[in-house]
């Protein structure tokens, strides 16, 4: 099998590539990343030299890269290139539009034209809105983005359920809750918090802290997709998600009393503009319907992750530094 991975140089991607290398190591992955500020070469270096992966700098975008990439023999889409920090599409939503709805549907029109066997949109629960104290997203609740980050990916999966309906592309879309694990790039909850109290800095918290995000491990998300692409049932929606409901103060004291460090660091901040209160996933159906489970369970799943970020102080360390831009030239050239 000959799987196009968009994305695969950023955090879910990247350990998505990881995974299905470890197991399906007789497929071969085309892994397309534009390398914005939240690509990584980096996260890939275990697997540098392996025959069945190779590395393409493009912009999913890019009609004729697109079409040539999967003109070659591509069975499989996995669209995971985003722009993906609800923070940053606050402060510039163009991007978002111009990744998450346009390049969605180049990728669209070339899977419909080469008729690739399956289209799999990786989503995230932020499209249903925000949930009051009760209550779960289904894939029947209703799509109600608040921020530009959720209505650019509500655009895409439009897009895809359309395409579906229109011309009977094979397609699926899964809607993820937040992931946490290796390789997240440093501006979001838990590796901003994990770097900033090593360093002995302030911690913003948004609001009352009391916000609820709904944490699944990486790789159980990466099972999860593996899963879809093989037994998802065409034009399916299967909402992901561990039942791992915590408000963010909880998350943040729980990095504070593994490190050892002060809760006087804590600093809560101006609520975010527009900012969900809960979210949370009830994934019935692709537990029921494909027989999924997440294999990690959050307390000890988070021990691990924070072990990580520990372990690879270099690694997040030279992202905010720029080196990686010059390991990329050095590796990579221009390609
Ligand atoms: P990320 O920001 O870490 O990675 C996104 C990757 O896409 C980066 O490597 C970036 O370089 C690449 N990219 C951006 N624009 C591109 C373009 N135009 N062409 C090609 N590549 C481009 O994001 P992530 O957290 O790994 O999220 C991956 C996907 O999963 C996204 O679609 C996101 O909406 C979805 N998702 C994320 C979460 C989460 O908790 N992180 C939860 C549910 C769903």
């Amino acid at each position: 099998m000959k799987l196009l991975v968009t994305g695969g140089a950023g955090f879910i991607g990247s350990n998505f590539v990881l995974y299905m290398l470890r197991e399906h190591p007789e497929y071969q992955i085309i892994n397309v990343d534009a390398l914005t500020y939240a690509g990584n070469l980096e996260n890939l270096k275990s697997i540098e030299g392996n025959p069945n992966h190779t590395f393409v700098k493009a912009d999913i975008a890019d009609t004729a890269t697109m079409d040539r990439l999967v003109a070659d023999g591509v069975d499989v889409i996995v669209n995971f290139a985003a722009e993906s920090h609800v923070d940053r599409s606050i402060l510039e939503p163009e991007i978002f539009v111009k990744t998450n709805v346009v390049g969605t549907q180049v990728l669209l029109d070339i899977a419909k034209k080469y008729n690739i066997t399956k289209f799999v949109q990786v989503s995230t629960d932020e499209v249903y809105g925000s949930l009051g104290e009760t209550g779960l997203f289904t894939e029947e609740t209703p799509i109600t983005p608040n921020s530009p980050y959720s209505a650019s990916k509500a655009g895409g999966d439009l897009l895809v359920r359309a395409y579906h309906e229109t011309f009977g592309l094979p397609v699926n879309i899964t809607r993820c809750s937040n992931n946490y694990g290796p390789f997240q790039f440093p501006e979001k909850l838990i590796p901003l918090i994990i770097s900033r109290s090593l360093a002995d800095e302030a911690l913003p918290v948004y609001g009352d802290g009391l916000n609820i995000r709904d944490w699944l491990y990486v790789e159980d998300h990466c099972s999860a997709i593996d899963l879809v692409i093989h037994e998802g049932k065409n034009g399916e929606v299967y909402n992901i998600g561990g039942n791992n409901e915590r408000t963010n103060i909880h998350i943040v004291k729980t990095i504070l009393e593994q490190l050892g460090k002060p809760e006087s660091l804590i600093k809560y901040v101006e609520d975010r503009l527009g900012h969900d209160r809960r979210y949370g996933i009830d994934p019935t159906k692709i537990m029921n319907e494909l027989g999924w489970k997440p294999k990690h369970n959050f307390e000890t799943g988070i021990k691990e992750t924070i072990q990580w970020y520990l372990d690879n102080k270099d690694w997040w360390t030279r992202i905010a530094s720029g080196a990686y831009q010059e390991y990329y030239q050095k590796q990579y050239g221009d390609r």
